[in-house]
This record gives C-alpha cells, structure tokens and sequence, in this order.
C-alpha cells in the first residue's frame, strides 16, 4: 500500500490523552504508509514526559523492521538518534521487512507494547515474521499477553491466524525478564474485516490468579473474593504459581468467553494494596463489563483501530460495538486520520458507542 503524498507529517504529543499511544501508532502508519512524521511534545501529559526506555524500544523496533538504520531513521530534536527523554522525533521509515527479530525492553516496560508497534506494518509485509520480545508481559496500564493472545480471531476471518503467540517466561514490574515468541503470518489477500457488534451467549468464564515470589495465600484471598461475589464454581479459579524467579509479581486475570468475544480484565498487587482491594478491582471491570451489551471493552476498542481503518482501505469496511469512547480512543482516532485517508464514525448505541470509519477521500492505492 501507498498513499500519493510523502509529505512529513506534523503530529503534536501534547493532544489529547497526550501519552505513548500516540508515538506507537504514529511509527505503525509510517512504516505502513511510507510517509515520515515529526513529532513534538512526546508524551507531555504524563509525569515523566518524553521517550522512556520502552518507548525508546518501540522506536528502535521500528527501525529494525524498517530496513534497518541504513534506510530508516529515528532522530531526536538534537538531530542525533533519538535517545531516553527525548520529546522530539523525527522518523523517516524505510522498506518492511517481514523476518527474524529480537526486541528486549531492557526493564520491565511492556514488550506487548513493542508488539502493538510493529504488529500491523509486519502483517502487511510480504513475508511472514518471526519476534522474540523481551520485558514485561504483565503490566499495569498494557495490554498483557493474556488480554493480546484473546485478539487473534477477531483479524482472522475464515482463513489461519494472522498471529500466534507463545510465552516463555512472565515478566512482572519491577523486574521484568519476561519473553514471548510472536509469528505473525500477512494474510494471502487483503485483511479481514472487523465485524463485532455481538457478544453471543457466554460460554466459559474463569478467573486466573498469576503469582510468583510471594504467598500462596495472596491469591487463594484474591479467587476467594470473586468466588464469593460472582458465585463461581471451583474449576472457575485457577491459582497459578510461577517459578519464584519470575517475580515478583501477581496478575489477578478474569476471562469471560462468550461466542463472539473474549474479555479479559485484569487487576495487579501491588506493596500496600490489599488482596482483597485488587480482587475488588478486577470484579468492578467485571461487573461493568457483564451489566453492558456492547461486545468490544474499552482497552479492545482501542486494539482495533489500526486493523478497522486498514482493512477498510482494502474493502473491508467494518464496524464494532464498543462499552465506551475513550480520551484514548479519540486521541488515537485524531493520529490516525492524519496518516490515512479515513475518518472514525461514532455513533451512540444502548449505553455504548457503534464504531465505524468513512473513507474521507479516495487518494488510497
Ligand atoms: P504512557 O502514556 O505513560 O506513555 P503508555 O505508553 O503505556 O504509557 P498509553 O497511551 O497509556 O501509553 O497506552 C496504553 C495502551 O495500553 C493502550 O493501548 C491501552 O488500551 C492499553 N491498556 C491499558 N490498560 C489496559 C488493560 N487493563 N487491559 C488491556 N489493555 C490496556
């Protein structure tokens, strides 16, 4: 795919939500559409503003997939390459290349987020992709490997799945050392529309309680409280302890499976909050989640955008049914819209919104 103008775009941080989704999206279209941006203001709504070291790592994981440093290039205000605690970039993105990669964090930071960077332009490359990503596979305010190996159905269409994932090893904040195995496989044609406007019956749901490093009893208090509010049987609680040097760490995680859709919610422990307060965390996602209609959870509504606007571009024109519009969202929708000719439709459904995209010209070839 490519667009008539190679224009630099201009895109400010500050928007908005004003957080790193602007940055990992932005690298995303770049290197799918070819056109270079400069960025200002990273991440200037959050306390630590600019690159942080897993920012840092979805930048250079760009580049990686980009061609390398030889054709693609990543520069901060300085002109120099772009370093930690940057809050300018510019990026010039090179060819995609489908192939064999490794991209470690090197903290707890998410490696999911790295995921969520070079996901769309590897699965739209020609050649399949093979990614060992290192860091935090569980974190607080990431998507988590759980909640990203749920997603793979819904890009699949009738044919295999676009991406598989494997997990070799958690990795909780502070100390991070997760890794997982990712093989994303580009679809022989165009992508798959996004079509989620039910939920279907529920067919299973369980809670899962990660631990590794700190007492079992944690999480037996933790299951104990949804077991009691939500009146689950034994086989819906699953206590997972994990190596002790995988932590410390611990996820409390529901699933709730239905036809169409996987939700997952998750909750983490953290020093000073008690058992007892993260389970209730989880169970008011969970509650919230299981009172609505609307299939699609306010952090899935957020993983479809990119493949709702592309796959529209190719024909497959889509729509969901998400719980709620986000700050997030919409700052994702506006970063969006600078790279692709489309504009997100939104339209209030039952308590939710309808999630659409017009095509906002036709200069998309
Ligand atoms: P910062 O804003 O500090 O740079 P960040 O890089 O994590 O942090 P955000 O802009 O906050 O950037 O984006 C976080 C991403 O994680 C979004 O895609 C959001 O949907 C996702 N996310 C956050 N919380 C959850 C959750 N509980 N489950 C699944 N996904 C989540």
């Amino acid at each position: 795919m490519t667009t008539e103008v190679k224009d630099t775009i201009e895109i400010d941080g500050s928007q908005g939500e004003g957080g790193g989704q602007i940055l990992r999206t932005a690298l995303a279209l770049s290197l799918i559409t070819g056109r270079a941006f400069s960025l200002v203001n990273i991440r200037a709504k959050r306390p630590k503003p600019g690159l942080m070291r897993q920012h840092l790592a979805c930048v250079q994981a760009a580049v990686a997939v980009g061609g390398g440093a030889v054709h693609c290039h990543a520069l901060g205000g300085d002109g120099a390459p772009a370093q930690i605690g940057a809050t300018q970039l510019v990026f010039t993105p090179g060819p995609v290349a489908g192939g064999d990669y490794a991209f470690a964090v090197g903290s707890a930071g998410s490696c999911m987020l790295v995921l969520q960077t070079v996901l769309w332009p590897l699965a739209m490359a020609t050649q399949p992709s093979t990614l060992t990503l290192r860091g935090g596979t569980h974190n607080p305010m990431a998507p988590s490997y759980t909640f990203l190996s749920h997603l793979a159905p819904y890009f699949a269409g009738a044919g295999p799945a676009l991406f598989e994932m494997e997990l070799g090893r958690h990795g909780f904040y502070p100390a991070g050392g997760g890794e997982v195995q990712v093989r994303i496989q580009p679809p022989a044609g165009a992508l798959s529309p996004i079509a989620l406007t039910r939920r279907g019956a529920l067919v299973q749901a369980w809670a899962e309680c990660l631990h590794a490093g700190i007492p079992r009893s944690v999480a037996e208090r933790e299951l104990g409280v949804l077991q009691r509010a939500l009146d689950w049987q034994p086989d819906q609680l699953r206590n997972r302890g994990l190596r002790s040097n995988e932590g410390p760490g611990n996820a409390l995680q529901v699933v709730l499976q239905f036809e169409h859709i996987a939700e997952v919610l998750t909750a983490f422990g953290d020093k000073g909050v008690s058992a007892e307060e993260v389970a209730r965390q989880v169970l008011r996602e969970v509650q919230a989640y299981l009172a609505h209609s609307a299939p699609v959870g306010e952090h899935l509504a957020d993983q479809l955008m990119l493949p709702l606007a592309l796959a529209g571009l190719q024909g497959n024109k889509g729509q969901y049914w998400a719980t709620t519009w986000s700050e997030h969202a919409r700052t994702n929708a506006r970063v969006i819209e600078q790279f692709l000719p489309v504009r997100f439709t939104t339209q209030a459904l039952d308590g939710g919104v309808l999630v659409g995209m017009a095509a906002a010209s036709a200069r998309w070839s």
